[in-house]
């Protein structure tokens, strides 16, 4: 069997087509983006957010601050950005310096503009299976496997990862959806015999190549999350060429979840900003 692939920079693409055709109905969302230091890649990342914002007909509040900001500093920016009824949706891009407290920051944030999903009360409502602001790789997981139509209701699902961003928000998304859910990580003592077990496999460890052949169920599901750069190019947790052989539906790296997420992002502004409206 050759694994099907699934092609996220496509639903990626509708995503943001129906977010920007919502978008020209009402007032523009406004999200704002607060970085934090010089981190190159977190530089990369936030060009990207601001441009499909703007792309998307929103408009965007670019906060900049010096890799020696205090927490002080952060908090107060956040507190400003809190108060602007022109910002629907507030992004602070990880990871922070060593030296702020991100969690205390986070919660600075107002669940209402959490557009991340990450402040406690959005965890909480997800955890509660209440409506809220969701992480947005892990609703964009979710959207990938409703647009090819994989049954959730029933399934087993195994999460290989118990992140705040994207291991344990996933698994409680699936638990919404009526799956049965096992959360592996690192103390996992049999890996292999955990996700052998998987309808859907969704693998975000970090860990470049850690899901073979030896993990996966034949006909399974399996989403690739991980992103590593080598000289190659970019690769995933999963050893694409020998997992594709026993798959029944995989991601590719580069092209699988990545886009996804930023069109998740715009997604939860247009919801926030909806929801925001007198
Ligand atoms: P993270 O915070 O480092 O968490 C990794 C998780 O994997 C931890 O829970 C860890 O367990 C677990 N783990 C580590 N080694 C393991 C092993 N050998 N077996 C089983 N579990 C293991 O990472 P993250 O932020 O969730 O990100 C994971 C990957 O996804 C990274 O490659 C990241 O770059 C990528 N990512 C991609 C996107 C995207 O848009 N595509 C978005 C976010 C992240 P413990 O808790 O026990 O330490």
């Amino acid at each position: 069997m050759t694994a099907e692939l699934i092609d996220g920079k496509a639903v990626a693409a509708k995503v943001r087509q129906e977010v920007a055709a919502k978008v020209a109905g009402g007032p523009a969302p406004g999200l704002a983006t607060v970085l934090v230091g010089e981190d190159p890649a977190s530089e990369v990342y936030v060009r990207s957010k601001r441009r499909a914002c703007v792309a998307a007909g929103m408009a965007g509040f670019h906060r900049r601050l010096p890799g020696t900001a205090t927490q002080q500093q952060v908090d107060e920016e956040l507190a400003r950005l809190a108060e602007d009824p022109a910002v629907s949706g507030i992004l602070l891009q990880l990871p922070l310096p060593g030296h702020l407290d991100a969690d205390a920051l986070i919660d600075r944030i107002p669940v209402h503009k959490d557009v991340d999903g990450l402040t406690p009360g959005n965890a909480g409502r997800l955890a509660q299976g209440r409506d809220g602001l969701r992480p947005c790789t892990p609703a964009g997981i979710e959207r990938l496997l409703d647009e090819y139509a994989v049954p959730l209701s029933g399934a087993k699902a195994v999460v290989v990862g118990r992140s705040v961003l994207v291991g344990r928000p996933m698994a409680h998304l699936l638990l919404t959806r009526d799956a049965t859910v096992t959360l592996c990580h690192s103390r996992t003592k049999d890996l292999a015999a955990e996700t052998r077990t998987a309808d859907i496999l969704i693998v975000a460890a970090g860990i470049p190549g850690l899901i073979g052949r030896e993990h996966v169920r034949p006909g399974a599901t399996v989403i690739d999350v991980g992103i590593h750069r080598s000289r190659a190019g970019l690769h995933g947790d999963v050893r694409f060429p020998e997992v594709r052989e026993i798959a029944g539906l995989l991601t590719p790296v580069p092209g699988g979840v990545g886009p996804m997420t930023i069109a998740m992002l715009l997604a939860n502004t247009l919801h926030a900003a909806r929801r925001q409206e007198p």
